[in-house]
């Protein structure tokens, strides 16, 4: 039976990657070892996770010799301390597109001045600001790319002098963007690039090692590139699901070939809900996310229809953040555009009884 799962994060991975990281639990690369049981120390695994790590500077273009990048226990929500901790010095700016931005900024107020520079809190964060100015003085803007829970999108990246600082853990490797102006990037690793648990963190070398803080060792991204991400016991297993997806991706030929299929599953399903005089998108058209589209029906009889409906196409995780209500379907890098073709036509057969 096949599932369409359009949930927000953990996600659907390729089938292949299933497959394979399967077939590693049982027998690693016919080592007679489980992939659960190799040392983090092994060969086997540091060629893991050195080719992660290379695929990852490849896939975005940018150049190792500059950036580092680095998978770290924790998530999204541990790099929003550990960023003002390695990068705060006296002030920083944030932008607020929402509950993961504003969860960033107050992290960073245990530790510096943090200027909110703009926000879209008065609209419920169903748009992007675009009309703010920095002061001075700042040591980085931090922004949200995507935003996962209301399905907004930077379209346009700010153009700033001072270091950005991006968590992009719901649009990573979903589109092409220059890489280059970031010198921070970071990411939940469970929404485009593996199973729940790491973070991924992109950083440009030169800009640490400029606070005067003393930063405990484990937040300290400069002790884990100093000890070629081995600072502590890695989540073998984790790399080892991310190298898969990597691959995945790579083989595929890149960000370049899954922006275009992207584009197509977004502008299908946003077609359909434009075309529909019974369903309303949250967001607004000029910000709305190709990663997680956000609508609701008219009427609250149709939900109910809607629901039935979903149930019996085999459509699962679908219903909007709490925060938010509606539904929310999320379209990341591995579904297939087989399963957006199932929604819209759920989404028409609820026309039929409107
Ligand atoms: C999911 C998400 C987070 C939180 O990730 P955790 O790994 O649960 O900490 C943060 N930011 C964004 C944009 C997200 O989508």
């Amino acid at each position: 039976m096949k599932i369409h799962n359009f949930s927000a994060g953990p996600c659907v991975l390729p089938a292949t990657v299933y497959q394979q990281a399967s077939e590693a639990v049982l027998n690693y690369q016919n080592s007679g070892l489980s992939i659960l049981e190799i040392s983090h120390r092994s060969s086997e695994f540091i060629a893991i996770l050195e080719e992660a790590r290379q695929l990852v500077l490849k896939l975005l273009s940018l150049d190792a010799t500059q950036y580092t990048a680095l998978f770290l226990q924790g998530s999204a929500s541990m790099e929003f301390l550990r960023v003002p901790l390695n990068l705060l010095q006296t002030k920083a700016a944030y932008i607020d597109t929402g509950t993961w931005s504003s969860k960033a900024i107050k992290e960073a107020k245990g530790l510096g001045e943090v200027v909110e520079v703009a926000s879209s809190r008065d609209r419920n964060y169903t748009y992007i600001p675009s009309d703010y100015e920095l002061g001075t003085h700042l040591d980085y803007l931090h922004f949200t790319s995507n935003n996962t829970i209301y399905g907004t999108q930077f379209v346009e990246i700010p153009q700033v002098e001072i270091p950005l600082v991006c968590d992009m853990s719901s649009d990573i490797f979903s589109r092409k963007l220059d890489f280059s102006q970031f010198d921070l990037i970071y990411a939940g690793v469970q929404k485009n690039i593996g199973p729940a648990g790491l973070s991924l963190v992109v950083v440009k070398n030169e800009i640490l090692g400029k606070t005067t803080r003393a930063i405990p060792s484990i937040m300290d991204y400069q002790q884990h590139i100093n000890h070629g991400n081995l600072y502590h016991t890695a989540n073998v297993f984790g790399v080892y699901a991310c190298l898969l997806n990597l691959r995945w991706l790579n083989d595929l030929g890149g960000i370049e070939v899954i922006e275009r299929m992207n584009n197509e599953k977004a502008s299908l399903l946003y077609r359909t809900i434009d075309g529909l005089d019974y369903i309303k998108g949250i967001a607004d058209q000029k910000y709305r996310s190709k990663m997680n589209v956000t609508f609701d029906f008219e009427a609250a009889g149709l939900k109910e229809l809607f629901d039935i409906y979903c149930r019996d196409a085999n459509i699962v995780n679908i219903q909007g953040h709490r925060s938010v209500g509606g539904y929310r379907a999320s379209l990341y890098n591995a579904l297939p555009i087989e399963s957006v073709e199932v929604l819209v036509q759920v989404l028409e057969q609820v026309k039929h009884k409107s």
